[in-house]
């Protein structure tokens, strides 16, 4: 057995790995990098000989996992493509609303190597994905000998991570994780037996959970600065990634006002979270999914959904606006949005995810209430941020102990440490070699191979 970092940089991005057993080729994930791009932003594509893997397996749809399937798909035509029917209905859309962003980034920064694929060949290579269902069990490659399994993965609706099986000899790939309930997506169920070589996510690593959070009382503080906002009839911004991070979002804001925490004011959405949140209602009956059978776009009181054509919501006061990137990204709608909420003491941006400090978001949390932002590379002058900003953590990632547990529950023979940082990663290697003297841990570097 064999494996290979296929991700191009140590940090977390086009997630990628080749998985060999026997005479079975099988690569896990095929994403891109947020921070790079053109074909820098693609997994080490180029190590794998042309149409040699036997199949491609999916965790889920965001694009430091799918990103770059179009191109992987290409080099190796003969390869199986399986994931979850969610990931393929959310990963079709994002990909072809990845098309779009290409082509914007080749009009605005002049990278000529975009699109690295066209709104074709996303629909030509999409017929060829096919879908299995969490607990189901199918077999991939060389006479068919690898047995392959999804286990429900928490981290988002319908991701997975994913078991293989050769002659006795386990690989358990853990995609991205989370192991307690979040509002719509409940926890992640792993199997519970020994592990040959597990391969697990350390996003979280470097991060100390305060010991007294609870997601509870996370989404309280929540509910409670949005209600002092509404009350001087200020708005709120709440920046988020259109897939995962609005369904949740909005189906806590249900619960706050069932709760009377907060007023029922209209919430606003964006054209490419209508779209994810159709395809989250699609599978509302999914026995991974909290409040069950509920249509957000058709049982959320007061939704505002923007109207076909038009490119962002027009402003008023007293509302929440929940807009897409989720790191307020040059050219999306929440960072052209901000323009109305920077400016006024009244109105107040809420992160309740992840923003990377290079990022325009990542720069109005460091900056804070008072400070200074460039919202866009183009323009010359800053914006004080007049508004509050405020940080929630209602992270779709484990924490690193819950994981670190899982890891030792597993008494693996090979650990492999990847989609992390480096301190994050470190935080495993100390954490998991005291915890199993007797493994092999392992911090890949980008398309380091190594023997099982
Ligand atoms: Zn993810
Ligand atoms: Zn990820």
């Amino acid at each position: 057995m064999r494996f290979q970092h296929l991700a191009r940089y140590s940090d977390i991005g086009s997630n990628s790995c080749l998985i060999e057993m026997g005479e079975t080729r099988i690569v896990l994930d095929a994403g891109t990098h947020p921070k790079h791009v053109g074909r820098d932003s693609l997994p080490l594509f180029e190590k794998i000989e042309y149409d040699t893997v036997d199949a491609i397996l999916v965790t889920h749809p965001h694009l430091d996992h799918i990103g770059a399937l179009p191109c992987l798909m290409e080099k190796q035509p003969h390869a199986a493509v399986a994931m979850t029917k969610e990931t393929r209905e959310s990963g079709e859309a994002l990909l072809h609303n990845s098309v779009n962003v290409m082509k914007s980034k080749k009009r605005e920064l002049g990278i000529s190597e975009y699109p690295l694929y066209s709104h074709k060949k996303v629909d030509n290579l999409e017929r060829f994905w096919f879908s299995r269902g969490v607990g189901e069990t199918f077999s991939v490659g060389h006479d068919d000998r690898v047995e392959c399994e999804f286990y429900h993965a928490g981290h988002v609706q319908g991701a997975v991570g994913i078991r293989l099986e050769l002659e006795g000899k386990t690989v358990f790939y853990t995609g991205d994780a989370h192991f307690e309930d979040q509002t719509i997506t409940t926890a992640a169920q792993f199997p519970q037996q020994k592990i040959n070589t597990l391969i697990i996510e350390t996003t979280r690593g470097d991060y100390t959970r305060p010991p007294d959070y609870t997601r509870e009382a996370e989404k309280r503080r929540l509910g409670e600065t949005i209600a002092n906002v509404l009350e001087r009839n200020g708005s709120v911004l709440i920046p988020v990634f259109a897939f995962g991070k609005t369904q949740e979002l909005l189906m806590m804001l249900h619960e706050l006002r069932a709760e009377d925490v907060i007023p029922v004011v209209p919430v606003h959405i964006g054209g490419l979270s209508t779209r994810m949140t159709q395809i989250a209602d699609f599978f509302r009956e999914s026995p991974h999914r909290l409040h069950r059978g509920f249509r957000i776009l058709e049982d959320f009181e007061d939704l505002e959904i923007l109207p076909r054509g038009h490119r962002e919501p027009d402003f008023h006061p007293g509302r929440i606006y929940a807009l897409s990137s989720g790191m307020m990204s040059e050219h999306t709608v929440s960072n052209r949005f901000s323009r109305h909420i920077l400016e006024s003491s009244q109105h107040a941006i809420l992160f309740v995810g992840y923003a990377d400090e290079s990022t325009p978001g990542g720069k109005i949390l460091e900056a804070g209430q008072g400070g200074r932002v460039r919202m866009d590379s183009e323009r010359e002058h800053e914006t004080q941020i007049q508004c509050e900003v405020h940080k929630f953590d209602f992270s779709g990632h484990s924490p690193r102990e819950q994981l670190a547990d899982y890891a030792a529950s597993c008494d693996p023979d090979n650990i492999m440490l990847v989609h992390g940082d480096l301190a994050a990663k470190s935080w495993f290697h100390r954490e998991l070699s005291d915890r199993l003297p007797h493994s092999r841990i392992i911090v890949p570097k980008p398309g380091q191979k190594i023997d099982l």
